[in-house]
């Protein structure tokens, strides 16, 4: 074999018929409308005659899209098993070589090799990495040679259209935004489905799929406290909720228990966060000062939150020990905004300048350090979404995509309406960390002492000592 000649063979993994099948639908939890998608496919590939009958032809390529970690692997798998087919695993990466010619051969091989196997399933995972735009920004290196792999990958799927070869290729990518067209045209990828982030249900039904196999003292608990991690996971990835459930049972048998617990549950969810957050196993470290300033942070932001409670979005607590440029407030699952008003918005504009307001109380001007330069720039961009982009203020009804698209005029007008917001804001969010200053130490002390308060904490202090009076708001 000459050298190209070996470097031209894929590196795809073959799992046999035999091996998919330990996968199904029922492993991949939330998101139902999707598996209700893929299981038409699934029909489609068992049952060829009925449906061709019918004139109706099995999609060539399914596209799942979405951020890591939110089971489209899984899901790729899942086909498999449940269509009883054998499964090539590839990576977009896997073709790319520095050598001209190898990525085309190695994809020629991929699909060589997948027909004397069909019916069976192609999976391309970081599809991206070979199949991004021709001649795009986001090429990188190694252009030519990944467009001739692109090439080849557009040929064989064309390919198919005569054959009688039954192959499904499954692609999966967090960048819709850079494949090329040529690979989304009808033939070819033309099935695209979203695989997105849970929703709280979601969550609760991932983490019941996780949690089968583990122990809890009880049905009820268990389910209680899957409910409470899965309120506390906005934004998780099912990989991650599955990583939770693992490192309590770790916890868990450390301790020589017997059943997963509330505390273990909460200590290993912290510790997903302090990876997912901030790439820091022990955060217990920050120094006296930081501490200090975080608490007062968190402390004006949560007085700020119980002032002008978030109708759609309850605040839930706060953890002082991670050291993040976010605040660490918790805040629930939104119900959705279409309902939102303008005063919401304009307290959140007001809340949002709580970590800076604070900074200047108690540090000094000159002494400010970055959290409040990220939440002027918060709320000058709330501001800014709520003058051009919902009609609600005095510069008019007209909606406008950014600044950009305004004349000269209308940009000064801008800038005048910005800054009265900005001005009205702070000196509302002055004067609430004033009139409730006793709260913020009250809270301020408690998570000085305790690394952490709970909202049914934070609202008892605050009802102790509020005085709330609504303000008027500029048009
Ligand atoms: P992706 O391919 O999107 O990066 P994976 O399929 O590799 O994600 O997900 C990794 C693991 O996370 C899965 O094997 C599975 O155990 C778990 N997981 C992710 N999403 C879900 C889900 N919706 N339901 C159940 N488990 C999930």
């Amino acid at each position: 074999e000459t050298l190209l000649g070996s470097l031209g063979k894929s590196r795809a993994t073959f799992i046999s018929a035999e091996e998919t099948t330990g996968t199904t639908f029922d492993d991949f939890a939330g998101q139902e409308y999707i598996k209700k998608e893929l299981q038409e496919i699934v029909r489609i590939l068992k049952d060829d005659e009925e449906y061709q009958d019918k004139g109706i032809y099995c999609p060539r390529g399914v596209l799942l899209h979405g951020p890591p970690g939110t089971g489209k692997t899984l899901l790729a798998r899942a086909i498999a098993g449940e269509a009883g087919l054998p499964f090539f695993a590839s990576n977009g990466t896997d073709f790319v070589e520095m050598f001209v010619g190898v990525a085309a051969s190695r994809v020629k091989d991929l699909f060589a090799k997948a027909r004397s196997f069909s019916p069976c399933i192609i999976f391309i995972d970081e599809i991206d990495a070979i199949g991004s735009k021709r001649g795009g920004p986001d090429q990188g290196g190694g252009g030519a040679e990944r467009e001739q792999g692109l090439l080849q990958i557009l040929t064989e799927m064309d390919g198919f259209k005569e054959a009688t070869s039954q192959i499904l290729i499954i692609g999966a990518t967090n960048r819709l935004d850079i494949l090329d067209p040529a690979l989304l045209r009808k033939g070819r990828f033309d099935k695209i489905i979203r695989v997105g982030l849970p929703s709280k249900d979601g969550r609760l039904a991932i983490l019941k799929v996780h949690a089968k196999n583990k122990y809890f003292t009880s049905e009820k608990e268990k389910e209680t406290l899957l409910d409470e991690i899965a309120e506390q996971t906005v934004d998780f990835t099912g990989a991650e909720l599955q990583n939770i459930l693992n490192e309590a049972a770790i916890l868990t048998s450390r301790q020589d228990l017997d059943f997963i617990g509330q505390d273990e549950l909460a200590e290993a969810l912290k510790r997903q966060k302090g990876t997912f957050e901030t790439g820091l196993e022990d955060v217990t470290e920050v120094s006296e000062d930081i501490k200090l300033r975080l608490a007062y942070r968190e402390a004006a932001i949560a007085v700020l939150a119980c002032y002008y409670p978030n109708p759609h979005r309850p605040f839930k607590e706060t953890d002082i020990h991670s050291v993040n440029s976010k605040p660490n407030m918790q805040y629930i699952e939104p119900l959705g905004k279409s309902f939102l008003k303008k005063s919401d918005y304009v307290n959140r504009i007001i809340r949002a300048c709580a970590p800076r307001i604070i900074e200047e109380e108690m540090f000094g001007i000159d002494n400010m350090c970055w959290m409040s330069a990220r939440a002027t720039s918060q709320a000058s961009s709330d501001i800014e979404y709520l003058i051009l982009q919902t009609g609600w203020t005095a510069f008019g009804k007209a909606f406008y995509k950014t600044k950009t698209d305004l004349v000269p005029n209308l940009a000064m007008k801008l800038e005048c309406l910005k800054d009265e917001y900005l001005r009205f804001a702070t000196a509302k969010c002055r004067s609430i960390i004033k009139e409730n200053y006793e709260s913020i130490e009250t809270i301020t002390d408690v998570l000085l002492k305790k690394g952490e308060i709970k909202a049914d904490e934070i609202w008892e202090i605050f009802e102790k000592s509020t005085k709330i009076s609504q303000p008027p708001v500029p048009d």
